[in-house]
């Protein structure tokens, strides 16, 4: 049978699947994304309220690699991206403050909040949010794909991307195939999360600095998200705890642990916030990755991986994400790239015999 339009199922609407969709419905490929959250972005993301919003996941983006940099030129054209220029500090030990040297880093963040590149690459994609993709099942005829909240979907798929953080990837994947141990996830590490508002008129935490990497205690990075271009809203920071801590207290309640953060931000000269949020990202960050943040007092990081993806011609299954191929959000999209790349020339050699 010849496939003409091979039509590919993505499993996950972060930037590594949106950026895998995106390459395949360019090259001619029908492509249907199913996202579990609300919306697309993943870990590029930003928790919104009545008068606030914080970008609780990616922080900024860096560009190292120029096929990255000529995509990041055309959400700066579209609008949904742009350079973020803070005044950055490290706290090497409680009260000392040393002021980062000007460096040649150039820092992007989403206009006007992280998830904006998302919402912009997913904007002429076919995405289903709300669906927790469950079971895949394989027969002759190709892919279905049962998602908890709406069943068994009515499409049959030519192949299916699994663009989730590893170890997502192998609950769907382990019951269906054996993955040698070049194909199975690296470990993941968690990140404990808070994000503050301050609305109380006068009350404001006005360090002198707009973000910092904290490299002692349980902090690893605080910023006021306001800094950031294009933000609206209520006076926010965002706390995230280092690996090692979040890793420690994994299983802890929200209140304990914004006990504990608050407390370390209050060793900063912070006043106490109005309101707190707290997330937990189980599966924050690859712990064999690159960071742009050197939040890795504990985080013992080995070399980063160099897979970029995997793909699984027999069964047509592939894997992308920010965990193959170092850690970053450039990472995460360039992965996505490469699968799609991968997908072509299997399907265009497997379909025109
Ligand atoms: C706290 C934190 C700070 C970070 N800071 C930075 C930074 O400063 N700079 C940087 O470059 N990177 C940073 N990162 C990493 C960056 O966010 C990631 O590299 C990138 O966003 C990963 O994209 P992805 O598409 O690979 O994965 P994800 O963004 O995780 O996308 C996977 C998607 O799959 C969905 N999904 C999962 N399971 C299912 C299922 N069964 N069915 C359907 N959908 C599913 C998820 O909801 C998610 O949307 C940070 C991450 C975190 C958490």
């Amino acid at each position: 049978m010849i496939v003409t339009r091979p039509n590919v199922a993505v499993i996950g609407g972060g930037l590594a699947g949106l950026s895998c969709a995106r390459h395949l419905q360019d090259a001619g490929c029908r492509t249907t994304v199913f996202e579990k959250a609300r919306g697309p972005g993943g870990r590029m993301s930003t928790r919104r309220g009545a008068d606030w919003q914080c970008d609780h996941g990616a922080q900024y983006f860096t560009v190292r690699d120029n096929r990255f940099r000529d995509e990041v030129a055309r959400w700066e054209a579209a609008g949904v991206a742009g350079l973020w220029e803070p005044r950055l500090v490290e706290l090497t030990a409680a009260g000392t403050c040393a002021r980062k040297a000007p460096d040649s880093v150039a820092r992007f963040v989403g206009i006007p909040r992280m998830s904006a590149p998302a919402g912009w690459l997913a904007s002429n994609l076919c995405v289903h949010s709300g669906h927790t993709i469950v079971d895949m099942q394989h027969d002759r005829a190709g892919w279905r794909l049962k998602s908890q909240e709406h069943g068994m979907h009515e499409d049959r798929f030519d192949a299916v991307v699994l663009a989730v953080p590893g170890p997502q990837a192998t609950v769907l994947l382990a019951p269906l195939l054996p993955l040698t141990a070049r194909q199975t996830p690296a470990d993941m590490l968690p990140c404990w999360t808070l994000m503050l508002r301050y609305r109380t008129p006068g009350i404001r935490f006005a360090p002198g600095y707009d973000a910092a990497f904290v490299n002692h205690g349980p902090l690893a990075w605080i910023a006021r998200d306001g800094s950031k271009p294009g933000r609206q809203g209520s006076e926010a920071w965002v706390l995230q705890a280092s690996a090692r801590w979040s890793a420690a207290h994994l299983e802890d309640d929200d209140e304990a642990v914004c006990a504990a953060l608050l407390a370390a931000f209050a060793e900063l000269g912070a006043p106490p916030p109005d309101a707190v949020t707290a997330h937990r990202w189980r599966y924050a960050r690859a712990a064999n990755g690159h960071s742009d943040q050197p939040d890795q007092h504990g985080a013992g990081r080995e070399p980063g991986l160099q897979r970029e993806a995997v793909w699984l011609p027999a069964v047509r299954v592939g894997m992308c994400g920010d965990w193959l191929a170092g850690g970053r959000v450039e990472d995460a999209w360039l992965s996505g790239r490469a699968l799609a790349a991968q997908v072509l020339t299997s399907m265009a050699c497997t379909t025109s015999s």
